[in-house]
């Protein structure tokens, strides 16, 4: 490997920090550039390509060139504030996107001046000594001088979903996963010159719409569609009546602007994106927009135990040893922690298992001195052992430790202090009550064994010699009995699932509140279940024992037939084809690059409790989110069918194009985006999650309902009106005014009922009713909206009416129940 140190000039230490400094001056960071972002500029231009907008725009033009100077400036404001509030939105969403990136930093573990450290990905420069393991991300190009079993994926550079073997002189590109093995590496090329860095345009973040979205969508196209109809249908009929062309078509343009929820998905991207950021601060960070809208529905979660339900904090408890020195010697030796300054480095279960041995004078260094390790056949969660290959004078000296049952599945004979005797059926027993013993006071146990041989070839772990038994306490985190509770209200169904022993499992999740009256079932058992069988069962299994990962995905789709949203957690690479399948699939902030990125929610303190928080967070921003679709769609209903209205009782059209835009603008604006910043409810963890669609049919009925009310109201104020001899425009004040306090009604009728106070949603509101006072009474104003001056008896007249919408609402609650 002389070649490869003295090619990238390093050495095993690796690069001084000095030299770090130099070559990083030199060669610049190790990101890969991403495509230019849009400019403000382009955000702000973009918001004009809409089709409603450029018919407004034609629609000034022509009311300019009939001499309609007014309309013609006005419209054209009211086309520049619609961009502004569509770009503020846009802009928001992005920049709290944005800030999502930055916050997904990815590591590398290098050694520097002879020490092992973990940086920021960016920081890696040429003849850096990177360290690889399982479930790594290829942090840059290297050539690889070192290699244990490595196997890295590199689909996303070949498309080829085999992973790859490789052996010392090859290289590995950045951007691959290392799925097996571990191995160091030397950094050949970093940023835009690795491999992927050529080719980095290619691969940007896909951005899929999200299914809540896509439904928007087609309610926008539905709605559009029917305003459409309705539009050419008053265009013609006014034509008809002899009114000119251009104010005709003034009048259907911002009937359509008025009638066509355009606001709707900006606002909708506006709420998930600032719920994403809200999220980042609890600690859970959302990696799509689409697990935002989904977590609200979660039905069940399934958590791992070590580190999620407990502390991972392991100490040794308790030990049954036939040989004591053998077993201490085998804890410190097969062994991949440190333990420095008193503080453990390292995998928690061999840190427990090292300071217990080196507590009893048996320390590592010394014992490595002796016998020098040659290989290792790594821990895996399927396998649930490691092995240790040492050199013992001319022979080899094999050292594993595991799950109990599965290293005395593999030994015929034990070290009973130095005598080597035959395992039979009573040191089974023996060994057996000692487990069930251990498990049953909430301890992991770890089987000890070794054995000596001449060659190393596939047989290593087979016949070898048991030496005893360490059990491991492992205290389950506090509050987090707590929050299983607080999941039970909420009707979420919590389930334990673990590589640990069946008993040890059961009785942790007994002492947290997760196994109350139902079964414990191990993977072994699961696995001989037909598919039926499990289906039927699946509810009343609340922990799953000694699993391996390739069964969560079993789990997932079972629980996933059964109609639940289930969240499932992980970290290993196994775990990466469940994180995908599940409804959310949470990765662990200390788990593996490949788990975090084919989860949908990477929790940064593998807290359960986060968990839980980012469920209550989901919630609330579903509901409100369904508060400003019921509350815009609602004003779009209102409008055609008050429109429809008129036409059918041969009435006037009774907005004008500018008031038509003014409703437009109170109901995209300040009124629904403060809907969806509307505080939780008081009863958000203590009913049960809701998981149909936002927009259902009883939904719909109630903004239909609410539709109808605006419509039936407005409709007959006007021609109240018009039949006591009020002149056109006042009657048209009277009616535009109802409809805006109709919509203000609304909004105050989809507020929360939340510990919060709804204060900006009030400010909006009362925002509005001073604009719409002022847009009556000043003289400048009037011209502009073609108002005029409302006595107190009109005012009496709408506040009544447009409180009807408070009392409808309410009955159709009553009648209508979600
Ligand atoms: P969990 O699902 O609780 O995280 P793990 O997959 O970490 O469980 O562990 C499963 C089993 O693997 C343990 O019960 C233990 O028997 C074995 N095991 C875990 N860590 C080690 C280790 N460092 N050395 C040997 N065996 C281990
Ligand atoms: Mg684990």
């Amino acid at each position: 490997m002389e070649e490869f140190l003295k090619k990238y000039n390093t050495s095993e230490e690796g690069l001084s920090s000095n030299e770090v400094t130099k070559r990083q001056n030199q060669n610049g960071l190790n990101e890969l550039k991403e495509k230019k972002k849009k400019s403000a500029v382009m955000l702000f231009l973009e918001q004009f390509i809409d089709v409603l907008i450029a018919l407004l725009i034609v629609a000034a033009i022509a009311a300019y060139f009939v001499g309609d100077v007014i309309d013609s400036c006005v419209i054209l404001i009211a086309v520049l504030l619609n961009t502004v509030i569509g770009f503020i939105q846009e802009y928001r969403s992005e920049k709290a996107i944005e800030m999502l990136k930055s916050v997904t930093t990815s590591y590398a573990v290098v050694k520097r001046d002879g020490q092992v450290q973990k940086i920021d990905a960016k920081e890696l420069t040429i003849g850096d000594i990177v360290i690889l393991e399982e479930g790594d991300k290829i942090p840059a190009d290297l050539v690889l001088i070192e290699t244990n079993r490595l196997k890295v994926d590199e689909s996303n550079l070949t498309g080829e979903s085999v992973p790859v073997e490789k052996s010392p002189k090859e290289e590995a590109y950045m951007d691959s996963n290392v799925t097996l093995g571990n191995g160091v590496g030397i950094v050949t090329a970093i940023g835009m010159d690795t491999s992927i860095g050529k080719i980095a345009e290619v691969i940007q973040e896909e951005k899929g719409e999200t299914p809540l979205q896509k439904k928007m969508d087609k309610l926008g196209k539905t709605l559009s569609v029917i305003a459409i109809i309705v539009c050419v249908f008053i265009f013609i009929f006014e034509l008809f009546r002899g009114i000119p062309i251009v104010g005709t078509f003034l009048t259907a343009v911002s009937l359509a602007v008025a009638a066509i929820p355009e606001g709707l998905p900006a606002v909708l991207t506006l709420t998930l994106a600032l719920g994403m950021q809200q999220l980042t601060k609890s600690n859970a960070i959302v990696r799509r927009l689409l697990s935002v809208e989904t977590l609200g529905s979660c039905t069940v979660i399934c958590s791992d135990k070590t580190g999620t339900l407990t502390e991972n904090k392991m100490t040794v408890r308790d030990a049954f040893f036939y040989n004591e020195n053998k077993s201490l010697e085998i804890n410190a030796l097969c062994n991949n922690s440190t333990i420095r300054d008193g503080k453990t480095i390292g995998d928690p279960t061999d840190g427990a298992v090292l300071k217990y041995s080196q507590d009893n004078n048996y320390f590592k260094e010394d014992l490595q001195e002796k016998f020098p390790r040659v290989d290792e056949i790594p821990l895996d969660s399927s396998r649930k052992m490691m092995t240790t290959i040492h050199e013992n004078g001319e022979k080899y000296l094999v050292l594993t430790k595991g799950a109990p049952e599965i290293i005395i599945g593999k030994c015929k004979h034990i070290d009973n202090n130095g005598s080597v005797e035959i395992l039979d059926d009573s040191v089974k027993e023996t060994l057996t009550e000692k487990i069930n013993e251990m498990s049953d006071n909430a301890l992991r146990v770890l089987g000890i064994a070794y054995k000596n041989t001449e060659n190393i070839g596939d047989n290593v772990e087979n016949d070898l010699i048991f030496t005893g038994l360490v059990g491991i306490i492992d205290p389950p985190k506090e509050n987090v009995d707590k929050s299983i509770a607080a999941c039970k209200k909420a009707g979420i169904k919590v389930r334990m699932i673990t590589g640990d022993h069946l008993k040890t499992a059961a009785s942790i999740a007994r002492e947290i509140g997760i196994l109350t009256d139902g079964k414990v079932i191990d993977g072994e058992t699961l696995d001989k279940l037909s598919d039926e069988e499990y289906f039927e069962m699946v509810d009343d299994i609340q922990v799953y024992a000694r699993v391996k990962p390739e069964q969560k995905m079993r789990i997932v789709e079972t629980l996933k037939q059964k109609g639940e949203i289930v969240s499932m957690t992980g970290d290993g690479v196994n775990d990466a084809p469940a994180l995908k399948n599940a409804s959310i699939g949470v990765a662990m902030g200390s788990g593996t690059d490949v788990a975090k990125e084919s989860g949908d929610m990477i929790i940064q303190d593998d807290n359960f409790e986060t968990i839980v928080t980012a469920i209550r967070e989901g919630r609330k921003i579903y509901d409100n989110i369904k508060r400003f679709v019921k509350f815009q769609v609602s004003t779009n209903v209102g409008a055609i069918l008050t429109i429809v209205g008129t036409s059918i009782f041969m009435l006037p059209v009774p907005f004008n194009p500018v008031q038509l835009l003014w409703i437009n603008i109170v109901m995209d604006g300040p009124p629904a985006q403060t809907l969806g910043m509307e505080g939780s409810e008081r009863n958000i963890m203590t009913r049960q999650p809701e998981t149909g669609d936002i927009l259902n049919k009883k939904v719909l009925i109630k903004i239909f309902i609410a539709g109808l009310v605006m419509a039936i109201g407005s409709i007959a104020l006007f021609s109240y009106k018009l039949a006591i001899g009020a002149s056109q425009k006042q009657a048209m004040t009277v009616a535009f005014t109802l409809f805006v306090m109709y919509q203000l009604f609304n909004a105050y009728n989809s507020k929360s009922n939340s510990a919060k106070k709804s204060t900006y949603l009030y400010l909006a509101i009362i925002a509005c009713f001073i604009l719409q006072v002022l847009i009556v009474y000043i003289p400048e104003l009037q011209i502009i909206f073609r108002t005029t001056s409302i006595g107190l008896t009109d005012w009496i007249l709408i506040f009544i009416i447009a409180a009807t919408i408070l009392v409808s609402n309410r009955i159709a609650n009553k009648i209508v129940v979600e």
